[in-house]
């Protein structure tokens, strides 16, 4: 099992919902690999947050009171109509879970809301380990450029045809980044585009697609297993920049690239 595999099957492990082959091969994965341990980590805390009481919002008697008032006036008029009477006291029954119901509605929502964040972040998470993939899969011999070139001018029209986007490529040598060229790779199951630039024998890679989402220019950062990810959404690309060079330089590289 891989990672991407590990990804998938986390949350129906967690549910205890696999077999006990798919099970052991979950707890195989998570026993050699830190990261999915963390994404566990982090699906375990989500949720214990959600079964905090804090998030649970109980209506104050006075609230449900006018709610009771409220169905109960709607229940009388409706009386007057001709339901049968066993229908009548059925609707009269369920107006004791009113209470209950508000409050199921509001912990639903907020615990809905919650999800979307985490998934949101998740799928971030995911994003985040396939470029790191892509960029140590890029540090075997012969894997890192596809087309070897400090010319922009030879980078950017090797892209066309193989992509269907033209990726930007800044010559930012004059700041201290040498361009070393370009490459295809593949990311959550899209080819992308790689610019591959260099400082102090560092590679880096910035992983390049279109941003189909509203753009974030704020520039994030974490790092994972000895590299650095840097990550922004600009109007027209999303970028994700990989190294193990220190931060404040690829911070440095992160906001030449944002102007640009
Ligand atoms: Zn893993």
């Amino acid at each position: 099992m891989n990672c991407d595999d590990s990804h998938i099957y986390l949350p129906a492990y967690l549910d205890e919902e696999l077999g006990v082959g798919e099970c052991l091969r979950v707890q195989g994965h998570l026993a050699e690999c830190g990261d999915c341990r963390r994404a566990q980590d982090e699906q375990l805390a989500l949720r214990s947050a959600l079964r905090d009481s804090d998030l649970y919002a109980h209506p104050s008697a006075d609230f449900s009171k006018r709610v009771e008032a409220a169905v109960r006036g709607a229940a009388k008029g409706e009386a007057r109509s001709q339901r049968p009477s066993w229908f009548q006291s059925l609707r009269l029954e369920s107006f004791r879970w009113v209470p209950a119901a508000a409050a199921l509605i509001i912990v639903t929502t907020i615990g809905a809301l919650l999800v979307m964040n985490s998934l949101r972040s998740s799928h971030q998470q995911f994003i985040a380990s396939a470029v790191l993939d892509g960029h140590i899969r890029s540090l075997q011999p012969g894997h890192l450029i596809d087309v070897p070139s400090s010319d922009r001018h030879t980078v950017k029209p090797w892209f066309q045809g193989r992509l269907d986007f033209s990726p930007p490529v800044p010559d930012l040598s004059e700041l201290g980044w040498t361009l070393l060229g370009g490459r295809l790779d593949y990311v959550d199951g899209r080819p992308v585009a790689v610019i591959v630039y260099q400082r102090r024998m560092h590679n880096i890679n910035v992983f390049l697609w279109p941003n189909h989402g509203s753009p974030d220019d704020a520039i994030k950062q974490e790092d994972a297993q000895g590299y650095q990810i840097l990550h922004w959404n600009g109007a027209e690309t999303a970028y994700w920049v990989v190294s193990d060079l220190n931060n404040a330089e690829l911070l440095e590289l992160a906001r030449a690239l944002r102007g640009h």
